[in-house]
């Protein structure tokens, strides 16, 4: 039977004279959603899975990946757990047409890889195109096969951010979560990520290692595939600092008619110009990427408008909170409530399609 997936039961060798930073050129024979397992000679423990490029355009995993295979084989580690690496969409990270590499979400004969797992009661997505089902199938059975105790899902965002986890709330004081970041978001429900699909089964992480493509990103990940690879069930935490727990309120989306721009916050009383002012721009603050995770009395606000209206809007599970949300001083949109952000981003295409970032709230 041909298959929708690539299956290695052992790392390949003629990939360990990959070096980590040419990690692309393993892009083509990671067209099917691949999966690679490093077996353990002796296995005492449950299974234990990481994923990484569901989203085509969030790279560090696959970096940090070759960069694990190269450590396990050369010390000959032994594990106690057969553990599985699985590079889910390679094949959108390809350069095509107008896209270069690794530069979209997923590939327009697709739809988005983390919205597509679906749980044996559910009916699972009408547009799904028929290649990527059967792909999801059959990842789906071969991880439950395995009788996986551990799984993290690897990714990045567009802006900065210290590393962070998302998590079901019931696995939001879990050992493995504090070992693994400082910052925990519990999770909303997300139908057809991930997350939702095998919170169920075992547990579940979702890592946002920061901004893809970057150094930061890559050592943050690295960081985080050692601690998970050498984490011992049952073990009490080793950190001493307690990680931050969070609880997402709502987004903030750029009203559609408003025109937006940035602006350096340092360089004091920076004039509209004439331009500006004439189409009524909003002027973000170039450093908005520094309010995740920040307390907003420690960042600010948001940047300045000359209008009577607030130019953007806060949605709590999508009604419109605005006006207890933000403020307006003079010229400057503040935020009214003690709150956090949250993947705030300077990516004018995500700004304008999704959302210039959350809040949430310490829980
Ligand atoms: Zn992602």
């Amino acid at each position: 039977m041909k298959s929708a997936i690539t299956f290695y039961d052992r790392i390949p060798e003629r990939w360990l004279n990959v070096e980590p930073l040419h990690a692309m050129q393993l892009l083509h024979e990671l067209e099917k959603p691949t999966v690679v397992k490093y077996s353990s000679p002796n296995p005492k423990e449950g299974a234990r899975w990481m994923v990484t490029l569901q989203h085509a355009n969030e790279s560090s995993g696959l970096y940090a990946f070759v960069d694990v295979w190269k450590k396990l084989m050369q010390s000959e580690r032994s594990l106690d757990y057969d553990l599985y690496f699985v590079i889910a969409n390679g094949y959108g990270a390809m350069a095509r047409e107008d896209y270069p590499i690794f530069g979209r979400r997923f590939s327009p004969d697709q739809i988005d890889w983390n919205r597509c797992w679906t749980k044996p009661e559910e009916v699972g997505r009408g547009d799904m195109p028929a290649r990527q089902r059967e792909q999801v199938e059959e990842l789906t059975s071969l991880i439950l096969e395995t009788n996986p105790e551990y799984m993290i899902d690897i990714h990045n965002t567009t802006g900065k951010n210290k590393p962070l986890a998302f998590v079901q709330e019931r696995y939001a004081q879990g050992v493995l979560v504090h070992n693994l970041v400082n910052h925990i978001i519990y999770s909303g429900v997300l139908p057809g990520s991930l997350l939702d699909r095998f919170s169920d089964v075992c547990e579940t992480v979702t890592l946002e290692c920061g901004k893809t493509g970057t150094f930061e990103a890559l050592y943050a990940c690295q960081e985080m595939l050692r601690t998970f690879i050498n984490f011992k069930t049952g073990n009490e935490k080793e950190k001493k600092e307690s990680p931050l727990c969070y609880q997402e309120l709502g987004r903030m989306v750029i009203k559609e008619n408003v025109d937006f721009s940035f602006y350096n916050p340092n360089k004091e009383n920076r004039e509209f110009t004439e331009k500006e002012r004439g189409r009524g721009t909003f002027l973000v603050r170039s450093d908005i990427e520094n309010f995740n995770q920040t307390h907003v009395h420690d960042f600010g606000s948001l940047g300045v408008y000359e209008g009577e209206e607030f130019p953007l809007r806060f949605l709590e599970h999508g009604v419109d909170k605005s006006d207890e949300y933000f403020q307006i001083h003079g010229r400057e949109i503040k935020i009214a409530k003690p709150t956090y952000g949250l993947l705030f981003t300077t990516n004018v295409h995500n700004i304008r399609v999704t959302e210039l970032g959350y809040l949430m709230e310490r829980v």
